[in-house]
């Protein structure tokens, strides 16, 4: 597989540092708001990619942050801390904010067939480690103290902007809006490892450190629970584009200062999802969620498919209109799959070559386009039903489209508009796991815990499941 790698800005050969596994970590979400449709663009061409690492027969092993404390990386933000602005916003506290938005994230992940990964991580329950990290550095002269404040030294590293080459000046001044000089900073570039002291003296969640109580920048998290999930070598770190600089180029920074060597081989950058109007944003007025998609009456598959058929690194304007045309799409190969009969067996030998290109499409730098395209030939290829529907299940054990259910709706509805109704689908263990749930929901609704229910929806979002209430009752669909 070839897969761009932003740090050698070429499409790479995938090398893994120890054979058949895969260690990849991912930039959480900043549980402060819900997830616009933008983030959650990213958290879609991870999922496939992860997916589709595995179809190739690796093992993946995959850890991600929760944002759950501050989001500062030098005394010289002038943007609110995020955490407690959502706080304010709602009068909660900061870890009511944050648990509210980490199930909203989960729940909006369930909806898209976005697979959680294996280890996730609040980083409020890695201070111990964030600490650690910091000490080393300051051991080995990589940072140092100012002000109250333990800053990292980037004057000390003999090549800091590892991912574009570009003016020193412009980088260092467009990071952000209204910069301001933090005099504390030995260079421009240094940033904050643990603040004690800060303009945001209202900070709700303090901890104890050797530098005095306060509370870790927000860069050190994603170094810190890397290293202590995935261990030394990580093989691809993923990302928004966004994050690229300041915030992958400081955990480079930290990382292989505290590690010795070389760290991460492999970075994989989303780029945005826009609006006409520019860059999505959770801070502008309407901005769209998968809340809002299903209120408009878009199942949010159709929004993972408009995803999918753009390549992951061009920006993409969303639109209603690109959506509408995407549900033409999406609906026009779900009714075609209806139609195939459900009997028979696949003949392999004759699938292959559908296989093959949908393999050439993803293994050159992950093309979805191009293997959405071969989704359709199937539809046009002369091999029989059987045959038909095992490509687009092999497929859809990647592409994550929900197609083969959403096809079994289709034509078990117009059975029951026939004759005969189909037989219902067998049911297993975990369809019975499912019902129980959604049982104890309504139990817990109906008693007005509605905390209790939108725990038990999260919980079966981590594990796949998604709910949606309609007036005869609670449906499920199962990744
Ligand atoms: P945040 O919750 O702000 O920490 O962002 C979560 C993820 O979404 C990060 O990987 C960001 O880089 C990514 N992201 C932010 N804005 C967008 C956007 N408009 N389009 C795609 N990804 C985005
Ligand atoms: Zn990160």
């Amino acid at each position: 597989m070839r897969l761009y790698n932003s740090l050698t800005h070429t499409k790479d050969e995938f090398v893994t540092h120890f054979p058949g596994v895969v260690t990849m970590y991912t930039c959480g979400p900043t549980v402060y708001h819900f997830a616009h449709i933008g983030n959650l663009r990213t958290y879609i061409m991870e999922d496939v990619l992860e997916k589709y690492l595995r179809f190739s027969g690796y093992q993946v092993r995959r850890a991600m942050n929760i944002t759950d404390v501050g989001h500062l990386t030098s005394d010289a933000d002038t943007g609110e801390d995020k955490m407690l602005k959502g706080a304010k916003r709602e009068h909660k506290t900061v870890m009511e904010i944050a648990a509210f938005y980490t199930d909203a994230f989960f729940r909006d992940c369930g909806k898209l067939r976005i697979g959680i990964p294996g280890t996730v991580v609040p980083a409020t329950s890695y201070i111990p480690q964030f600490i650690e990290m910091i000490s080393v550095l300051l051991e080995k002269g990589y940072a140092y103290e100012a002000n109250g404040n333990v800053y990292f030294d980037t004057s000390k590293l003999k090549e800091y902007y590892v991912f574009n080459k570009q003016n020193e000046e412009d980088l260092a001044v467009g990071v952000r809006e209204g910069v301001e000089e933090d005099l504390s900073k030995r260079n421009k570039c240094d940033f904050v490892l643990w603040f004690t002291k800060s303009k945001f003296e209202d900070q709700e969640l303090k901890w104890d450190s050797p530098w005095g109580v306060g509370y870790p920048g927000w860069h050190i998290e994603c170094s810190a629970i890397s290293v202590n999930t995935l261990g030394e070598y990580l093989d691809l770190h993923c990302g928004g584009i966004d994050n690229a600089f300041p915030h992958h180029t400081n955990e480079i920074a930290q990382s292989e200062a505290y590690l010795g060597h070389p760290w991460c081989r492999q970075w994989f950058h989303v780029l945005h999802l826009n609006t006409n109007d520019g860059k999505m944003s959770k801070s502008k007025g309407e901005f769209l969620t998968v809340d809002l998609l299903e209120k408009k009456g878009y199942d949010p598959l159709v929004y993972r498919f408009f995803c999918l058929l753009s390549h992951y690194r061009k920006a993409l304007v969303f639109s209603w209109e690109g959506l509408d045309n995407a549900k033409v799409s999406y609906d026009k190969l779900v009714s075609r799959i209806a139609g195939w009969s459900r009997d028979g067996k696949p003949n392999l030998a004759e699938a292959d070559p559908y296989l093959a290109a949908f393999r050439d499409a993803m293994d050159n730098d992950l093309n979805t386009a191009m293997a959405i395209t071969a989704l359709f030939d199937v539809a046009k290829a002369k091999v029989d039903d059987a045959t038909r529907r095992w490509l687009v299940g092999q497929m859809d054990s990647v592409l994550s489209l929900g197609l083969l259910e959403a096809a079994d709706r289709v034509s078990t509805a117009a059975d029951k508009d026939g004759a005969e109704a189909a037989p219902a689908a067998e049911k297993d263990a975990f369809d019975l796991e499912i019902e129980q749930a959604i049982a104890e929901r309504a139990a817990a609704k109906k008693a007005r815990d509605f905390a209790r229910a939108d725990e038990i929806r999260a919980a079966l979002a981590a594990k796949g499941v998604t709910l949606t209430d309609t007036p005869q009752g609670t449906t499920y669909t199962r990744n």
